[in-house]
């Protein structure tokens, strides 16, 4: 989406009366072309509800749905919108240079249909469960700032590749933290802590749910897919974000929090290397410091 490319600078302004905003929620210059929406309002609002029981008492951090209630002082805003016109985008993303998170709900039942559709043997994702997930990895983002001084580019020019960018990295990144967060409630006593409990049960059980409906896809749906090492299976496309499956199969190992059983990962990363890829069809000169070069924070 191009709306990123967009380099001007928004302040997240927000007027404070008691330590709240008064005014209803306006959409930051970064997300021209789009509008609020209370489509899923109750999917969002539950997926908010299950990160805040996570985040506060971890570092903090918090979100609020911007609507037309105020949006507490510090709080990351959390625009619910559609596209006015039609996107092929992500679920969530972090706007550049915008300290917010942005839920396109028009994208909700397409990624749940594509990880966790009721196809026979698939195992069942609340939609609520899946966005939280999305959430906190965005939250990732924020939390390191990737979404600052961001520039566009990469992702406009796909092709299945095994490059190792800056901008991969930083979906490991956010990942990682999403993990760190998870795990950090793991020994929280529901008598302690019920709303952090339940979101740690949540998450626990959603993460290895995907791994297994993305696993199977790839083993049983696209039967041969493995045998034939398509590229299609293990690697990605566009130079951005890495393969769902493998960054859900990471994802899993780094909740468990312990050495644990590593072979689904490292089975997995054999099968990488085992595909044979053309050359990329562009020069991939990155510089070291270059900033992230996608055009979203997509999650998949
Ligand atoms: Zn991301």
């Amino acid at each position: 989406m191009r709306f990123i490319t967009a380099t001007i600078l928004w302040i997240v302004t927000v007027t404070q009366t008691a330590g709240c905003a008064s005014s209803p929620a306006q959409l930051p210059p970064a997300l021209d072309g789009y509008r609020l929406s209370t489509r899923e309002a109750n999917v969002c609002a539950a997926a908010v509800t299950t990160i805040n029981g996570l985040l506060i008492p971890y570092n903090g951090m918090r979100l609020a749905i911007a609507d037309a209630a105020a949006v507490p002082t510090g709080a990351v805003p959390v625009y619910c919108v559609r596209a006015r016109k039609p996107t092929a985008g992500a679920i969530c993303f972090v706007p550049v240079n915008t300290r917010a998170i942005v839920i396109q709900v028009d994208e909700l039942p397409l990624l749940h249909d594509r990880l966790c559709g009721g196809r026979e043997g698939r195992l069942l994702v609340e939609t609520a469960d899946l966005l939280a997930l999305s959430l906190l990895h965005e939250c990732g983002h924020i939390e390191r700032e990737h979404y600052v001084n961001r520039q566009a580019g990469l992702a406009l020019r796909p092709a299945w590749n095994a490059e190792d960018t800056v901008q991969k990295r930083r979906e490991f990144e956010a990942d990682a933290f999403a993990a760190e967060v998870i795990r950090s409630a793991k020994d929280i006593s529901i008598f302690d802590d019920p709303e952090r409990q339940k979101a740690y049960v949540r998450l626990s059980l959603t993460i290895p749910a995907i791994t297994w409906n993305l696993t199977q896809t790839r083993v049983i749906d696209n039967f041969g897919a493995t045998a034939l090492r398509l590229p299609s299976a293990f690697w990605e496309r566009g130079y951005t974000h890495p393969n769902i499956e493998y960054r859900m199969l990471l994802l899993a190992y780094l909740l468990d929090g312990s050495p644990g059983d590593p072979d689904s990962v490292t089975r997995f990363e054999q099968l990488r290397k085992e595909v044979q890829l053309e050359k990329p069809p562009i020069d991939l000169a990155i510089p070291p410091t270059s900033t992230d070069g996608v055009n979203n924070t997509r999650p998949d």
